[in-house]
């Protein structure tokens, strides 16, 4: 790893350190609200983000400082990396007025109330003139971020630098296969297994998790393993880490499988190279990237005859219950494919079909040529023609995430960058599919460690995995993948 040697770069880095503080301290802000926050500190809190976010917005377009990164002439990849990342975050900052930012705000906490209560009431006729609005702000911020083909180009880079319309149209040519792939494979597994309904001992589950994770890796002296109601990931640096999971009281696998998805997220992060501490690319790259690890310990480690090999003595000693069940029944559980409406709830089969559906509403929305009212119908179609099954209400369709109501319109795509990822490292790299066979965590981690983790964004998305894995995102590995895992018995 090639250290700073430019001086203006140098200062720039210097400079960056309160930005860093800044963003450092909203993470910690961020985690607390999400867990231990009372409730009516909501309000107050959401005063405190906005003017810390005001705050990194006046010192990243501080004429001194963008100057300074304008003018910047980087040595190396390191160098070329921070100005990149800088040069993206300027962008940003200077092409959207303040105005437009606090409009866009307001219609934001207005459109999150509003959905959660249509969702409440399954009335999507209710949220409809928010998303309205939502749709006009978005290609209005569009416009202003500029693009060269489609205006949801604008809106996919804010998300997975350097993602279009064209790039997601190679990586969904896939789809009709893997529905295919999806009818196949749900024949072939019950429509419910048993194990779901078990009750198990919250104490037990937790310490069964935790070992699972300290063996795989997972550092408790920079990190920690707490409870929120939607499992996530957040890290201040290097050396502040955190997960959440959640305990549900059954179906022990739910727990389970968002601790590991989150351990996939954290050790990324964890595995940063120390020399990049507190610079612009002290993070992981991009959010398919990042779900890409995610993905990679949950679907491909976690839900793998080789994971319940390694840990099924501990599973039946802390949750006995599964001695009545033999490896195979708990492989069954775990890799379950059945049709779901709802996203968060899908297996690995069928999981880019729902973003699938997501990306092409979003993408017509921001090109005009779907209106908000007939967004309902066209999900309901989408679902009956990929999924095979048809909601039987918006709360099960069309009002199930939140992300529109949060104006995150272009964030989708990036889950199926993630399990595209995800697959496409495991059959190119080499020793990862070995590593996973002999459940040798060690070994696995060592080569994201070397080939991804450690860049943090020193590299763009798409070089970072060329870099990696030898060849660009080729969507037919993850074809590959499923057919292997789930077409062989
Ligand atoms: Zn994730």
């Amino acid at each position: 790893m090639a250290i700073i040697v430019t001086p203006e770069i140098k200062e720039i880095v210097k400079r960056y350190r309160e930005i860093w503080t800044i963003r450092y301290s909203r993470s910690l802000l961020g985690w607390d609200m999400e867990t231990y926050m009372p409730p009516a500190a909501f309000k107050e809190r959401g005063e405190v983000n906005a003017v810390l976010e005001s705050m990194v917005r006046r010192l990243i377009t501080n004429p001194e400082f963008s100057s300074l990164v304008e003018s910047a002439k980087p040595q190396n990849d390191v160098e070329k990396g921070i100005i990149r990342v800088l040069k993206r975050d300027l962008k940003y900052y200077t092409a959207l007025p303040e105005e437009f930012l606090q409009e866009e705000e307001r219609v934001k906490t207005e459109a999150f109330t509003i959905w959660r209560e249509a969702k409440e009431k399954g009335n999507f006729s209710l949220f409809a003139p928010l998303l309205e609005k939502i749709v006009d702000l978005q290609r209005r911020k569009a416009e202003y971020l500029g693009y060269k083909d489609h205006p949801y180009d604008a809106l996919l880079d804010l998300y997975e630098e350097g993602l279009t319309v064209r790039k997601c149209e190679h990586i969904f040519s896939t789809i009709s296969k893997i529905s295919h792939l999806f009818e196949k494979i749900k024949e072939k597994y019950p429509e419910k297994h048993p194990l779901e309904g078990m009750e198990y001992n919250r104490r037990f589950l937790e310490r069964l998790i935790e070992y699972m994770l300290f063996t795989m890796g997972f550092d408790f002296s920079r990190g920690r393993i707490d409870v929120s109601p939607h499992p996530f990931t957040t890290n201040m640096g290097l050396y502040d880490v955190r997960i959440t999971t959640r305990y549900e009281g059954r179906d022990f696998r739910r727990a389970l499988m968002a601790a590991i998805h989150e351990f996939g997220h954290a050790m990324y992060e964890m595995n940063i190279d120390k020399e990049l501490w507190a610079t612009p690319v002290q993070q992981g790259v991009s959010l398919g990237i990042h779900e890409s690890q995610s993905r990679f310990w949950e679907n491909i480690v976690g839900r793998s005859s080789h994971f319940i090999d390694a840990f099924y003595k501990e599973m039946v000693v802390a949750l006995p219950f599964l001695k009545d069940y033999g490896k195979d029944d708990l492989y069954t559980y775990l890799t379950l494919v059945r049709p779901e409406f709802i996203r968060v709830e899908a297996d690995e089969v069928q999981y880019v079909l729902h973003i699938y559906l997501r990306y092409k509403i979003e993408k017509e929305l921001i090109e005009g040529s779907l209106e908000v009212k007939e967004a309902p119908q066209t999900w309901d179609d989408l679902m009956e023609d990929l999924i095979g099954v048809r909601p039987p209400n918006d709360k099960l369709g069309i009002l199930q995430d939140i992300h529109w109501a949060h104006a995150t319109i272009g964030y989708f795509p990036t889950y199926a960058i993630g399990s595209m990822v995800a697959a496409h490292i495991y059959r190119e790299i080499k020793g990862i599919a070995e590593g996973v066979k002999r459940a040798d965590f060690g070994s696995i981690m060592n080569i994201l460690r070397e080939k991804i983790h450690r860049w943090g964004s020193v590299y763009s998305p798409e070089e970072l995995l060329e870099r990696a894995a030898g060849k660009k995102l080729d969507p037919e590995n993850f074809i590959a993948y499923l057919e292997m895992k789930y077409l062989r018995f």
